[in-house]
């Protein structure tokens, strides 16, 4: 909850702290540019403060802030806060002020943190718990204390010239900052899956270059109007990193293995959409390939299958949702917001066959597979980029 008069907010980083001061510094410095575009693009005007690695927002829309910040990658969390004076009067009359104005239910605790130097401030962090509280206590009309199982905490983080009173921290997606990697090439099939797997790496600092195989007959124009909507809601997390949307057309390799190739249509299918991805990748200078697969939730994504789809290509093919179970990704989905779009109606899945292999051999699949070199280089050199 935000706590009201709350002017600031405060905002965590992770993984980045690990690093040596060059990198650290580094992916600082790519955290606070993708905040302030992230913040740019909500309209959310601000002031990002940088000290000490704890970066803070004055705003007048706090929520919205904390929400913008919530959504960029590399930030583990963000408290709407109110600020004050670092003394114990100031912290004791927020701490109660805030204490009345949200109503209370249950018991509560004070979770304090003092930052600088010790002689900055005549209390520790002990003291400011033990009369915070008693601020809090005295402005209750049932007061109960429980510091084991708390149902409110009340936070306060006193530095050296201001302190800062919040009642929650609300989660972030952690990782790490959005363009602190080489980009990977992400297939976007606008299924439920495929996004949030795009998401995953993104989450890990790589940007995507989201590429969709528009299967004309077999798909339909509802199919692609389902894979631009997920690439709207994914480029909302990367306001300032390109996120056009590239649309390879691969009606003419659907029909080619309609017509050649029955149980292992699927297989040369997706060997024939890496092949494609590899060369878009290449002249993107992205350095692997992201798919939305996980083990046997198709007869294609068998550990057998995706051992004869990877042999296509040199490049690495990330699957970060490989152990996912079908539950998580749609929870995940609907977290991200890419739920809602895979859910709008499309033709259905008329490339498959009905006996489809599960149990390939590299050498079984290239033995039915026809030539698709020229239907390859045709859908490259047919893809185009649509700006979001
Ligand atoms: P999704 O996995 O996105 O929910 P799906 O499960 O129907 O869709 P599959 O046919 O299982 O997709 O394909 C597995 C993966 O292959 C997808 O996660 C996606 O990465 C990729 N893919 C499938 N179809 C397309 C397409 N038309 N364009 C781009 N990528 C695709
Ligand atoms: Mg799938």
């Amino acid at each position: 909850m935000t706590p009201p008069g709350a002017d600031t907010v405060l905002v965590r980083y992770g993984d980045i702290g690990v690093k040596s001061t060059k990198v650290q510094r580094d992916m600082e410095r790519a955290l606070e540019t993708n905040l302030r575009a992230m913040l740019d693009s909500r309209g959310v005007s601000g002031e990002l403060d940088w000290q000490w690695s704890r970066p803070r927002i004055r705003t007048g829309r706090v929520d919205a802030a904390t929400d913008a910040a919530c959504d960029t990658f590399g930030i583990v969390s963000a408290s709407p806060a109110i600020s004050t004076e670092p003394t114990m009067a100031a912290i004791r009359e927020v701490l109660a002020d805030v204490a009345g104005a949200i109503g209370v239910e249950g018991p509560f605790a004070v979770s304090a943190r003092r930052a600088g130097e010790r002689e900055a401030h005549p209390f520790t962090s002990t003291d400011i718990e033990r009369e915070g509280g008693q601020a809090i206590w005295d402005s209750l009309d049932e007061p109960a204390v429980d510091l084991d199982d708390p149902s409110q905490v009340f936070y306060v983080e006193c530095r050296q010239r201001e302190a800062f009173v919040f009642t929650e921290k609300r989660a972030g997606p952690g990782g790490l900052p959005l363009g602190t990697q080489r980009p990977l090439v992400a297939l976007l099939s606008g299924g439920i899956d495929s996004p949030v797997a795009a998401w995953e790496v993104m989450k890990r600092g790589a940007p995507v270059v989201p590429l969709y195989f528009d299967f004309e007959a077999y798909g339909g124009a509802d199919h692609v109007a389902r894979a631009v909507e997920s690439a709207r809601t994914l480029e909302r997390y990367a306001p300032n990193h390109g996120f056009d949307l590239r649309i390879a057309p691969a009606g003419a390799a659907a029909d080619r293995l309609m017509s050649g190739v029955e149980d292992t249509r699927m297989l040369s299918l997706r060997r024939f959409m890496l092949r494609v991805a590899e060369r878009v990748a290449e002249a993107e200078r992205a350095v692997g390939i992201v798919t939305g697969e996980a083990i046997g939730q198709k007869s294609s994504q068998t550990g057998a299958n995706l051992a004869v789809t990877d042999s296509v290509t040199r490049l690495p093919v990330h699957r970060p949702l490989l152990t996912w179970d079908k539950q998580e990704i749609i929870a995940r989905a609907r977290g991200i917001g890419t739920y809602e779009d895979s859910a709008i109606e499309t033709g259905c899945n008329r490339i498959a066959p009905d006996y489809p292999e599960t149990n390939a051999s590299i050498e079984e699949v290239e033995e039915s597979e026809p030539d698709l070199e020229a239907l390859v280089s045709e859908a490259v050199a047919g893809t185009e980029r649509v700006e979001l």
